[in-house]
Parts: structure tokens; C-alpha cells; sequence
């Protein structure tokens, strides 16, 4: 019997690399607060992904409920179904109406022909989010954008180190939006990042991201605990020696699945949308409807046999109860989420998976 082979295994650098971070925090005694790793994490992301300020956080939850505050949203906000369920969450905590828009059946991101017959006198932003790191249509997002005075953050906790043609995608709009949890291509154990383009900015989400703190004894907003400790900082320095390879040895799994499932009657894999520089964060394949099972009995052989894939996204955030009496949760109004939630499965993929696994994984959906 094989052992089980998970759709994702956290990248560990060696132990005892680690260690002398550590004797540095035991001798310090600065556990938290913005110490010398946390400056140090925040200043190597930033020449690492080559973006201007970033801010680091506890996890990209509280980066994004803190991002909509920091640009002051409120209302409604015009977001995709078709992502994890801390996308619209994020809006609920700041009493924000998120107003679901369809995706483009190719790419699985939102789809921005769809998003101007969305938007209302009460729109203020929107929220995209770079699905399997894939860079969303940012041109025209930013171009509805600018017509509607709408500000735009990115849910970009897919997005670790994609660039397009200009560089970082997380340069676009006005906020992006990073997570660095355990099952991320970059992992602090739990970890997030907001990055923004210009200073002041950056200096109002370090305050929202301590209490709202300013010095001692002034508080100028009702600001939030979402400060990165110094274990975790630590662990991103360590993390961040070893990403270049931890992404290198992702891509020759992703060209070795694309290689073996090309000729799979019933099996699509997700087209990688043409960017310079991917991150292979996620393997996703379309169950189609000549495929001999269906996806979910796919999906439970597969589970059977000590292989876990993930369906990823399914449920759509907009059947979860406390989105599907919103008017923009209808299904009809989000034909091509609802198809993709029900033909997605996201294999298994991570630096350490075996060239056996993957052909034996290959194998055994071509062979049904
Ligand atoms: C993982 C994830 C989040 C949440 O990140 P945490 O760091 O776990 O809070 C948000 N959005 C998307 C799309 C994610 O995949």
C-alpha cells in the first residue's frame, strides 16, 4: 500500500537552519511588536516580489478585513463566487453587501464584461481574486474601475511571485492581498501580507494592524490585532532561501500532469493563462461530461485509492447560508462558477511529491 499523497504538503526548510533564528528571539526576548525579523521578512518580500511596501499580518483573513478599512469601504463590493469562503467574509466583517459577479469559463476568474451591469450607487469597490494564481483581465478591471470611481483589492493569497508583462502582479489595483498559510506555495505556518503602492498607505494599515496605535498613548482608529510574531517572521527568512527551488520542482510536476493527461478523453486541464512567471500553486483539471465517471466518483475512487485531491472551489461562496438569499447568488446569474464547481479537482502538487505519485495519479484517471 502506498502512502496516502495529500493535494498539498507544506515545504519545510532543514530544522536545524532554523535554530539559530530562534537562539536570536530567546536571547532578544522580542517575541512580537513589529521586532527585527518582522522588518526584515517585510523588506526581503518586498525586493523578493519586487513590489514597493507590504505589510505583514497574522493571516490573510485579517490582511483583507483590514485592507477594506484602511481604504474606508462600505456599501457593496463586487466580488466572484468562485473562491475560498474568506473572500466574502472579509466584507461581512466590515458590514460591506458583497454582490456576486460570474467567472470566465477559461480562466475562473471574474470576469470583468460582467462586472458594469453589477454595479449600483452603492458600489465602492471591487474585489477580485487571481484564482490559482492565474493574473486576473487587470487591464479591464482597472479600466471599470477608473470609469466608476471604484477602488479595486485583490485577493491575491494565490498570487505568491507571479508576474505578468509588467512586472508583479500584485502591482495592480490598489491593494493586493497575500496569505502565507501552511498549504500556500509560501508558508510562515499561518501568514499574510496587504501590498500597497505608496507610503501613506502602508503607514495606515501598520496602525489598523495594532490596535490603532500611534506611539504610547495615541489611538486613532478602532484598529485590530493582526501583527506577525517573530517565530513567524523567522520562519519566512528560512522559508524565502529556498522558494526559487520549492518553485522550480512545482513546475516540472505541473508540466509532468499536463504531459500524461493530454490525450485523456474527459479530462481538461486548466489552460495557465499565458503569464511570465508562474507559481504551479494548484493543479486543476475539468471532470467533463464524456469522461467515463463523474467528477465526484472520481473523486471518491481517487480518495479510495490513498490519493486526496481537493475540489476547489465547490461549494461556491454563494451557496454557503449566509450568502444564498443575496439577489446575486441566484445560480442564474452565475452560470459559468456553477459549472466549473461541479466539473473542478484540484490534484495533488508540492515540492516533495514523487514523479511516482504523479504517474501513478495519471495513470490511474486515465484508466477508468
Ligand atoms: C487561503 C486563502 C485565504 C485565506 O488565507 P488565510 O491566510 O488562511 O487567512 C483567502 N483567500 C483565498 C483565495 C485563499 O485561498
Amino acid at each position: 500500500m502506498n502512502k496516502p499523497v495529500y493535494v498539498t504538503q507544506p515545504y519545510l526548510p532543514p530544522l536545524d537552519e532554523f535554530y539559530p533564528y530562534l537562539e536570536k528571539i530567546w536571547d532578544s526576548k522580542v517575541l512580537t511588536n513589529c521586532g527585527p525579523f518582522h522588518h526584515q521578512l517585510e523588506q526581503a518580500l518586498c525586493d523578493h516580489l519586487g513590489v514597493k511596501h507590504l505589510a505583514l499580518f497574522t493571516n490573510a483573513t485579517i490582511a483583507l478585513v483590514t485592507a477594506l478599512q484602511a481604504l474606508r469601504i462600505t456599501g457593496e463590493v463586487i466580488t466572484t463566487p468562485y473562491s475560498f469562503v474568506a473572500t466574502a467574509h472579509s466584507l461581512l466583517w466590515n458590514g460591506i453587501k458583497p454582490v456576486f459577479v460570474d467567472v470566465d469559463p477559461n480562466t475562473l476568474n471574474l470576469d470583468p464584461a460582467k462586472i458594469e451591469s453589477a454595479i449600483t450607487p452603492q458600489t465602492t469597490a471591487i474585489m477580485p481574486v487571481h484564482v490559482y494564481g492565474h493574473p486576473c483581465d487587470v487591464d479591464a478591471i482597472q479600466k471599470i474601475a477608473d470609469n466608476y470611481n471604484l477602488k479595486v483589492i485583490y485577493d491575491a493569497a494565490h498570487a505568491f511571485g507571479v508576474k505578468d508583462a509588467h512586472g508583479s502582479v500584485l502591482n495592480h489595483g490598489d491593494l493586493s492581498v497575500l496569505s502565507f498559510h501552511a498549504t500556500k506555495v509560501f508558508n510562515t505556518f499561518e501568514g499574510g501580507a496587504v501590498i500597497c503602492p505608496d507610503e501613506k498607505t502602508k503607514i495606515r494599515i501598520d496602525h489598523l494592524k495594532n490596535f490603532g496605535h500611534v506611539g504610547e498613548v495615541n489611538v486613532v482608529a478602532p484598529g485590530i490585532n493582526g501583527k506577525m510574531s517573530e517565530f513567524n517572521a523567522a520562519l519566512g527568512l528560512l522559508q524565502l532561501k529556498y522558494i526559487d527551488q520549492a518553485i522550480s520542482c512545482r513546475k516540472q510536476i505541473d508540466a509532468a500532469y499536463r504531459e500524461r493527461l493530454k490525450g485523456v478523453k474527459g479530462i481538461d486541464c486548466l489552460k495557465d493563462a499565458g503569464e511570465k512567471v508562474a507559481n504551479y500553486s494548484y493543479f486543476p483539471i475539468l471532470v467533463q461530461a464524456d469522461y467515463p465517471l463523474s467528477r465526484d466518483d472520481l473523486y471518491q475512487k481517487l480518495k479510495d485509492s490513498g490519493i486526496h485531491p481537493r475540489r476547489y472551489f465547490y461549494p461556491l461562496i454563494s451557496d454557503f447560508p449566509m450568502y444564498r438569499g443575496l439577489p446575486s447568488a441566484n445560480r442564474e446569474n452565475l452560470p459559468n462558477a456553477n459549472a466549473a464547481a461541479q466539473k473542478i479537482l484540484c490534484l495533488p502538487i508540492y515540492p516533495d511529491l514523487q514523479m511516482e505519485a504523479v504517474e501513478r495519479i495519471c495513470h490511474f484517471i486515465a484508466s477508468q
